[in-house]
């Protein structure tokens, strides 16, 4: 009996190449056979159908006023739910709350209908880290509307998205509990409880669901979309303008004071969005007064940033400003760039025919062009041409403008190498870039 040995070549084909990875759903072109594949379907149906939906139930339900009027204060009930728990408590750790507050936190930030505390914190400190860049979950670079709503309707490829350290939330009961039994804090929170009070309150069980359930969840849902799409868009950037968050009123005035978010960038752990006692920033002024509560203050250990820290990032953005506008403007060839010139040569070059030299603080300018228009006569600049006219020019004689200086500084055409230079005391503002002037004190 003949005993085969498997060759090599046998081996090799026996154990086939791993078949390469399918590429996640969303790196795939979508196609008609792939497109519903592309949409989250649980949150499609929690943040676009359902409202649509609700929107549709209104054209048939009267709003009554007792309802209108429980909708904007439960609104505003789960929509701090979300500012004050799941943002400034639970994502940044600004504050410390106790019991009764961070129950009453999670319930109504569950009623906003976003998720749980876990899953939006975690996805919040991700945006916080790796703001601007893929790893950002809701990017405005991949686009306004995926930064508002797209990042959720859309299946996501989760190993794009950065980590981050959520061992705390882990620790927290409320967190565990509120993420385990999340859909149950949902129902409860977005519609049971807000219809219930409507119904035994005043009989408007369908106007309570429709209204303070759908349509309220639905304002608040877009509402704090604006704060990932609107705040990264719109606005001023008083603190930093090297990513895209910005400062803009419209903004806080529809997320309950979260549109200050340049500083919330910059500084987030403060429990302060706006600094100002005048910007509107309610989540601000109720974390406050929370702590004020006699006996059993609800909240404590406020955090804020140092405001010396906050006015250093304020100045550096306005010296940034100061810097591109004076970047614009004609300062003249700087000193360093200039070509260096002895006191015979420039004397040489002075007695030339149609030659206008004159040297005033060790700097030589061809003053030719402005001798018709000299404001003190041309009798007076020609007799300083060839000489040393710091004397005449910086107040031995007539102490010029600082227009006069600057004006002055856009004629230079070199330096004279003779004689002492010390740093130049007045007009500071002749180098562009951050040169220094220099004074000529030679006295030749
Ligand atoms: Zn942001
Ligand atoms: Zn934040």
């Amino acid at each position: 009996m003949a005993v085969s040995t498997p060759s090599l070549d046998n081996n090799m084909s026996s154990t086939p190449a791993p078949a390469p990875k399918p590429l996640h759903i969303s790196a795939q072109p979508v196609t008609l056979q792939n497109w519903y594949k592309k949409i989250n379907w649980l949150n499609t149906t929690l943040v676009v159908l359902i409202p649509l939906y609700g929107l549709y139930l209104t054209t048939s339900t009267p709003l009554t006023r007792p309802t209108l009027i429980w909708s904007i204060l439960y609104y505003f009930m789960t929509a701090f739910g979300i500012t004050g728990g799941y943002h400034r408590l639970w994502s940044h750790r600004c504050y410390s709350a106790r019991l009764p507050l961070r129950l009453f936190l999670a319930f109504t930030g569950a009623g906003a209908i976003q998720g749980s505390i876990r899953w939006w914190s975690a996805n919040h400190r991700a945006h916080h880290r790796w703001t601007d860049t893929m790893k950002d979950p809701y990017s405005v670079m991949r686009g306004l509307l995926f930064s508002h709503i797209g990042w959720m309707v859309l299946n996501n490829d989760p190993k794009v998205k950065g980590r981050t350290d959520i061992s705390d939330l882990d620790s927290d009961a409320i967190v565990v509990f509120q993420h385990k039994h999340y859909g149950k804090c949902l129902l409860l929170a977005a519609w049971v409880f807000p219809m219930a009070v409507a119904g035994l309150g005043w009989g408007d069980w369908w106007g309570g669901l429709v209204y303070v359930g759908i349509m309220r969840a639905c304002f608040v849902q877009q509402a704090t979309f604006c704060v990932n799409s609107l705040a990264h868009w719109i606005g001023e950037q008083p603190f930093d303008d090297r990513r895209s968050p910005r400062d803009h009123v419209v903004t806080a005035l529809v997320t309950m004071g979260e549109g200050y978010h340049n500083f919330h960038h910059e500084f987030p752990s403060d429990y302060r969005n706006a600094i100002i006692w005048y910007q509107y920033d309610p989540t601000k002024w109720l974390i406050y007064l929370f702590s004020l509560i006699p006996l059993y203050p609800q909240t404590y250990a406020l955090k804020t940033f140092r405001s010396n820290e906050i006015e250093k990032g304020r100045l550096q953005q306005q010296q940034k400003a100061i810097d591109r506008k004076r970047s614009t403007l004609d300062w003249g060839v700087s000193l360093s760039q200039l070509p260096v010139i002895s006191w015979d040569d420039f004397r040489l070059d002075a007695s030339k025919e149609g030659a206008a030299l004159v040297a005033i603080a060790g700097v030589i300018h061809d003053v030719s062009a402005f001798v018709k228009e000299h404001p003190g006569g041309k009798t007076l600049i020609k007799s300083a041409i060839g000489k040393d006219a710091t004397a005449l020019f910086n107040g031995g004689v007539y102490e010029h403008s600082n227009a006069a200086h600057n004006l002055l500084s856009t004629m230079r055409v070199g330096i004279l190498r003779v004689g002492r230079r010390s740093r130049f005391g007045r007009g500071g503002g002749y180098e562009v870039g951050g040169g220094q002037g220099w004074e000529w004190a030679c006295g030749c």
